[in-house]
């Protein structure tokens, strides 16, 4: 079996032959052929600070704020629009390359991947490739000096600090490791990855700056400073996942890892929040066991999965969770507990 090994603790298997609802690793996917990934949270390692992304932060932000100042005077066609493309963006990462492309916890069809890459490309918050990658290393080497943002260097480096600084060198061995064949097959995803600024500028900027222009006469300067505020929402409410649902919540499923449920963060994130669930069970499509209860991405997946384009949901039985939760957790807090 092969595992992260992590000094003065356990190994944490990656992959096993038995059924994987037996084995709840809490890796990104479950049947992959990667190769054995070494963590040493000892190892020497001086943050270097990339500054460009600093800055590129400090004017994106500065931007942000001002964009918030056309809020109030915002005609309602206006709102209807920022909001809809915020659960446009949302679900490129949500139900796209967090749970369809990072855990392959179910499996679409080529219309629902071609929205969901596009989608991804409003939400900017890099390759569905590349996001992939550091989300698979984030379950394999979680609250490790392997793991890209890393929670137990604080609430602002999981957040967003992790973005500002050179990756650690474990996690670029880690990276490296991490198999991604499933993902370099996919044309889709290859696309988008090979021409990402293109995809990105055009899905993230230009489009939301001049359709709300062409279709109900909002200015350009508008439009573009809803897409600002859009944009800078979106990472922020993804980011949370990171960070706050690392740190305040409760951790019904396993009491002996860092990830929590935290409400707040599903409603903001369209249902990532059920994050102690998501880091136990990571194979299941709706990220919790709760249904549709606060989960505007399982509700997405759902509907697909009514027309044909989303198929091979994948999820934890009752039985699993129940037996889990009891073995690791706190079952009072689960679902079958409570019905
Ligand atoms: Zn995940
Ligand atoms: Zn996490």
């Amino acid at each position: 079996m092969e595992g992260v090994k992590k000094r003065n603790q356990e190994v944490i298997p990656t992959k096993d032959d038995t059924n994987i609802l037996e084995t709840d690793s809490g890796n990104a996917t479950e049947s992959d052929a990667e190769e054995e990934v070494t963590v040493d949270n000892e190892e020497p390692y001086t943050r270097d600070i990339v500054w460009p992304n600093v800055y590129k932060f400090i004017i994106l932000h500065s931007l942000f704020f001002y964009g918030l100042t056309f809020l109030p005077s915002l005609s309602v066609t206006s709102w209807i629009w920022l909001v809809g493309s915020y659960w446009l963006a949302g679900l490129g990462i949500t139900a796209g390359a967090h749970r369809l492309w990072a855990h392959k916890a179910y499996k679409a069809k080529l219309p629902l991947r071609l929205f969901l890459t596009f989608a991804n490309s409003v939400a900017g918050e890099n390759s569905i490739y590349v996001w992939s990658r550091d989300h698979r290393v984030h379950h394999k080497c979680s609250e490790t000096v392997g793991d890209p943002h890393n929670a137990n260097n604080g609430f602002f480096f999981a957040h967003m600090g992790w973005l500002m600084v050179r990756k650690h060198p474990a996690v670029m061995r880690a990276g490296q490791k991490i198999d991604l064949s499933d993902l370099e097959a996919d044309p889709v995803v290859m696309f988008q990855h090979r021409h990402y600024m293109k995809c990105f500028l055009l899905a993230a900027f230009v489009l939301p700056t001049v359709i709300p222009n062409l279709f109900w006469g909002e200015s350009l300067t508008t439009a573009y400073f809803l897409a600002v505020v859009r944009y800078v929402s979106v990472l922020h409410f993804t980011w949370l996942v990171n960070s706050a649902a690392h740190f305040y919540g409760q951790k019904p499923y396993d009491t002996n890892m860092g990830p929590v449920e935290n409400m707040l963060v599903s409603v903001l994130a369209l249902g990532e929040g059920f994050h102690n669930y998501h880091h136990t069970f990571p194979y299941d499509y709706s990220t919790s066991e709760w249904g549709l209860k606060i989960n505007l991405t399982t509700g997405f997946i759902n509907l697909m999965s009514m027309f044909g384009q989303a198929y091979n949901l994948k999820t934890a039985s009752p039985q699993t969770v129940a037996a889990r939760a009891k073995r690791t957790g706190i079952p009072e807090l689960t679902r079958g507990f409570k019905a």
